[in-house]
């Protein structure tokens, strides 16, 4: 097969709306072609990128600083010691961003979830289908509430969940769907939300890694019922440790705020199951303070992502992440490349990655394996609650249906890179990326190792 061709098509299969759909042949504004050539560093030739730094992450400007010293002098640090604090502040913020109704900060994206996961009503018998590929935060979510995580398994282009998967893993007894926006891209909203409207489930969006991205002119987390964020230091909106839940359902909101606060409502009453989950004044005071350049470092991403694409796009030996039609922008938390070793002399992803670190640019494997493949597993399913709480032949099942061959395959040919800062860099940064991934690629046969 004509490998270019077979490249012209994946880029076709990878093709976002507008940000890699042109064909054009002509040579990018930035490309530096001197500094292919030559020989790959690892075998002691010069390093395409030298003694340069990318640009550090979470942000932080004196804007920040002198926000977290204001909130320790007001020694206002809780949020129910002020409803003008900067927690509701933060709230009402981020909401506005997102246009949503309503906005509850948490200590965590996980306690995001959880609290979503309870305010729905789901606990002990319930079923939640989610993702393989994520972080454990997802499904430590609905483990919290003794629910029981189904794992459905990956578009392996996309490595978002496959809807069609999602549908075959629907039992009586699934009470949510949670569809993780891996790497800060849109999952195929449509198929899911057209699934769970057909067996009436509530969707929770995973939007953890995807702060602000759009699909088909909506901010991801606002499609589905609720959505929840992250604000964990190497998010893309970061504060240490915080969450977020937005969503427009007046009940559903008021139920999670419920939820979130120990069970006690804005009432006064404590009224139902809660853990105490509080975002902080400290943790809000510094996300309000790095709010106004938020939009200014998305966009920048995504142009940066869009033109390292465009650089990629004869390049067969990574193929970027598959984007959905209907992916307006992404939050490219992370930039995700597929490793083709069939045009890498099948050599092993690992041999492809150091001599890529060798010249200067660092892409990482990332999630290890699948959470299908954690002990967590064994552990619930030897857990007397579990067996109390599910029939034997459900967890049988539970084992047998497993497997998720597509995460296996992701697992194994991800080459990402972690975004967050290096994205904001300038486009020469953007060149070397490629000029080395490209310089690796046609010294192949040298590296045969
Ligand atoms: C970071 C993350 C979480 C958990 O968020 P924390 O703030 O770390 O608890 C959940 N899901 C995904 C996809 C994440 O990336």
């Amino acid at each position: 097969m004509d490998p270019r061709n077979l490249t012209r098509r994946q880029v076709l299969a990878t093709a976002s709306a507008g940000a890699v759909a042109s064909m054009s042949r002509a040579i990018p504004a930035y490309g530096n072609l001197v500094k292919k050539a030559g020989k790959p560093a690892i075998l002691g030739g010069q390093p395409v990128r030298q003694n340069k730094g990318w640009p550090e992450w979470p942000h932080w400007d004196q804007e920040v600083v002198d926000a977290v010293v204001k909130t320790t002098k007001s020694r206002i640090w809780c949020r129910i010691q002020s409803a003008s604090g900067t927690v509701p502040t933060f709230e009402k913020q981020f909401a506005e961003m997102m246009g949503t109704k309503h906005c509850v900060a948490t200590g965590s994206g996980t306690q995001a979830l959880h609290t979503c996961v309870e305010a729905l009503g789901i606990g002990p018998g319930d079923e939640v289908i989610t993702s393989p590929y994520t972080d454990p935060g997802t499904i430590a979510a609905i483990l919290s509430a003794r629910a029981l995580p189904v794992l459905a398994d990956l578009d392996r282009r996309s490595y978002q969940l496959d809807p069609a998967d999602v549908q075959r893993r629907i039992t009586e007894n699934t009470r949510a769907i949670m569809p993780v926006h891996m790497m800060g891209q849109p999952c195929d909203m449509q198929s899911i939300m057209r699934i769970a409207k057909q067996h009436h489930l509530p969707v929770i969006e995973d939007a953890c890694q995807a702060h602000l991205a759009e699909y088909q002119g909506k901010v991801i987390g606002t499609i589905g019922d609720v959505g929840c964020y992250s604000f964990q230091s190497s998010k893309t909106i970061a504060c240490g440790e915080g969450g977020g839940i937005i969503g427009n359902d007046d009940d559903l909101m008021d139920k999670c705020y419920t939820v979130h606060n120990h069970g006690t409502s804005r009432r006064g009453l404590t009224e139902v199951i809660g853990p105490k989950y509080r975002m902080n004044e400290f943790e809000a005071a510094v996300l309000l303070a790095q709010l106004p350049g938020v939009r200014e470092r998305f966009a920048r991403r995504n142009a940066n992502a869009a033109y390292l694409t465009e650089r990629l796009k004869d390049i067969p030996v990574v193929v970027p992440q598959k984007l959905y039609e209907g992916t307006t922008a992404g939050s490219f938390y992370l930039y995700a490349t597929t490793y083709h070793k069939e045009h890498f002399n099948n050599a092993d992803r690992a041999v492809f990655l150091k001599a890529l670190a060798a010249e200067g640019v660092s892409l990482s494997p990332y999630i290890a394996r699948g959470l299908h493949r954690e002990p967590w597993v064994d552990h619930i399913l030897e857990s007397p609650v579990y067996k109390k709480m599910y029939s034997p032949e459900r967890l049988r099942q539970y084992r047998e249906q497993l497997p998720c061959p597509m995460c296996d395959a992701v697992c194994e040919e991800m080459a990402m890179l972690w975004a967050s800062g290096p994205l904001l860099a300038d486009k020469a940064d953007m060149d070397d990326i490629a000029d080395a991934i490209e310089k690796i690629y046609e010294n192949r046969d040298l590296l045969r190792l």
